[in-house]
């Protein structure tokens, strides 16, 4: 499904991603991990192409960005429509109900009809447990349930790909659960996903893979069951120490 190819990320003199390999299966969940500032994020926005990286290539399901050369509007846009993305913060648009947020990307890059938005969007924001607030505004639901929205509203441009960004980062403890047990749901229904986090319960239940990175580079990668049990360098085992 992805294939990321020596991808290197500077900004100015700083380089972030020195040299990132991964390839990632359809349906995979892969959580990467990784001290603050070590590029995790920068990752993730290269992958929807948010960052244009410095150079190597992404492939997305047959589609390859190369960015050794100039990327045409067009790819850019595949690469934008074909991942949904879920931020720390929710970004919701505050005038809009829970509802016309799921609808605006549908409607608006999409072209769709409104009355199949309206269906999907119904649909979705039932899938995520929140069939109930459908005309709520943004400002009286919970951060767990804005966050809830901010997944269904990925989900409505049907992505070959979630990319998640520590989306429970900015939560109250107790409304962590309610969206790492979305994130979970979508999991096992199949859905291709990378994850930055720090919920290492859900990398240890949800992942199929583990992706420790430090200073841009990848250090180590394995099943979740073999990285916290068993970790094979140094760097990863003094991470895991050190937030555990
Ligand atoms: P992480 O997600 O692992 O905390 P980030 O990818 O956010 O790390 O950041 C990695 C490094 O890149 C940091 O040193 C950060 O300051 C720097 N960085 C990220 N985005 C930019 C930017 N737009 N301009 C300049 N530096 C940036």
């Amino acid at each position: 499904m992805i294939a990321i190819k020596d991808i290197t990320k500077s900004f100015g003199e700083l380089e972030v991603l020195k040299g990132i390999d991964l390839e990632i299966t359809k349906g995979e969940v892969v959580v990467v991990i990784g001290p603050s500032g070590s590029g995790k994020t920068t990752l993730l926005r290269c992958l929807n192409i948010l960052e244009v990286p410095t150079s190597g290539s992404i492939t997305l399901d047959g589609h390859t960005a190369d960015f050794s050369k100039r990327l045409a509007k067009k790819e850019i846009d595949y690469f934008r429509s074909e991942t949904g993305m879920v931020f720390q913060g929710y970004n919701l648009f505050p005038h809009k109900t829970a509802l016309e947020n799921v609808m605006e990307g549908p409607v608006i890059v999409k072209k769709e009809s409104k009355v199949s938005a309206r269906n999907k969007a119904e649909k979705l924001l039932t899938k995520v447990g929140l069939g109930d607030k459908l005309d709520f505004y943004p400002f009286q639901l919970s951060g767990g349930q804005q966050q809830r929205v901010g997944i269904a509203r990925a989900l409505a441009l049907e992505p070959k790909v979630m990319l998640f960004d520590e989306p429970t980062s900015a939560l109250d403890p107790e409304l962590i659960g309610e969206v790492l047990q979305v994130m979970k749901d979508l999991a096992d229904e199949g859905m291709t996903m990378v994850v930055v986090t720090h919920e290492m319960r859900f990398a240890q239940d949800a992942a199929d893979e583990v992706v420790f990175i430090d200073k841009g580079k990848i250090i180590e990668r394995n099943k979740p069951s073999e990285l916290f049990t068993n970790p094979k360098e140094e760097r990863t085992r003094q991470f895991l120490n050190l937030i555990s």
